[in-house]
């Protein structure tokens, strides 16, 4: 095992973005790219050197040069790949160099990299920052426009499931009504004791048959559906009422379900569409999320797939760069 020496400005940028690099890491210097290995990753340095250099040759070709030197580590599992602003470092999950995302993620994070460091004034660019305040005035396309109903329907489904649950957890037990809460006291004795399992929502009850070890007052805190169901014994309207609010209950929690995975479906799919241009400046939804990402995705989509940008975006992205 051995550590890694860091040249001082690197150990720097790592230390004011508190990134972590494993001890026993890989490091290969070579080119752009300066890409830290856990030794549980060193199998994957061909595949994402070759990855990088990938990236960069895409990038040559759309007309950007990369300036700089990119600090990459490679970190496994859950995570994704992410540019630590102001740090020239870079996390790379081996996912990002799969085949489906065609390189995408790398190439995003690439433009953060370069937007930050590279072009002039940064993050700051106020021209950057005018053409993406412009580019947002545009007209939603459709597919943003039907993603953005599904989730105002899933939002509105919520809200109506949230209704459903508190009108059926209200307490339809009023003062001076009588019910009883009925819980065996063991296995074929016979015998019954009145008991509170769970408190959720509560409702104060009066006890009418006090045992010797209740205390006066004699009050205790039952949950609404205790004695919900306790009042539904005694009364046919109630029980009525409730089994109705059951029904209504499971199909909206059924449709809240179903607009749930429809909302997160229409996201990712439009999130990460880059086959359907939202409009010449807006190449994909999530590029509406702030000027950073706006700018990343504008690069991204020239570099993977000019073909779906008009002349004028690619000449200004290469004018800026
Ligand atoms: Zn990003």
């Amino acid at each position: 095992m051995h550590r890694v020496a860091l040249p001082l400005i690197v150990a720097e940028k790592f230390a004011a973005a508190s990134i972590k690099i494993p001890d026993d890491a890989i490091v290969v210097d070579e080119g752009r790219f300066r890409v830290f290995f856990p030794r549980s990753n060193a199998k994957l340095q061909g595949p994402i050197i070759a990855g990088l250099n990938k990236a960069e040759d895409l990038y040559a070709h759309a007309g950007l040069k990369l300036r700089g030197k990119l600090n990459c580590i490679v970190k496994g599992g859950a995570g994704r790949s992410y540019y630590w602003p102001g740090s020239s470092v870079m996390q790379i999950n081996p996912k990002s160099l799969s085949a489906a995302y065609e390189h995408g993620h790398i190439v995003h994070e690439i433009a953060h990299w370069q937007h930050d460091k590279h072009v002039a004034g940064g993050f700051s660019n106020s021209e950057i920052k005018a053409k993406y305040k412009q580019a947002m005035a545009a007209p939603k396309s459709q597919g943003e426009q039907d993603a953005g109903k599904i989730k105002r329907e899933y939002e509105a489904a919520k809200v109506e499931l949230r209704r459903l649950q508190d009108e059926y957890t209200a307490p339809r037990v009023r003062e001076g009504d009588e019910f009883q809460v009925v819980r065996p006291m063991g296995h074929g004795t016979g015998k019954a004791l009145v008991r509170v399992l769970r408190v959720k929502k509560t409702v104060q009850v009066q006890i009418l048959d006090p045992k010797p070890w209740d205390k006066p007052p004699y009050v205790m805190e039952v949950s609404g559906g205790v004695a919900n169901r306790g009042a539904a014994e005694a009364n046919p309207g109630i029980r009525a009422e409730l089994n109705r609010l059951s029904e209504a209950l499971q199909t909206a929690g059924k449709e809240e379900e179903r607009l749930r995975s429809e909302a997160q479906k229409a996201k990712t799919q439009t999130w990460n569409t880059y086959d359907e241009v939202k409009s010449d400046w807006v190449p994909s939804v999530y590029s509406r999320e702030n000027v950073m990402e706006w700018f990343a995705e504008i690069v991204t989509t020239t570099v993977l797939s000019p073909q779906l940008l008009i002349e004028e975006v690619k000449t200004w992205v290469k004018s800026v760069w």
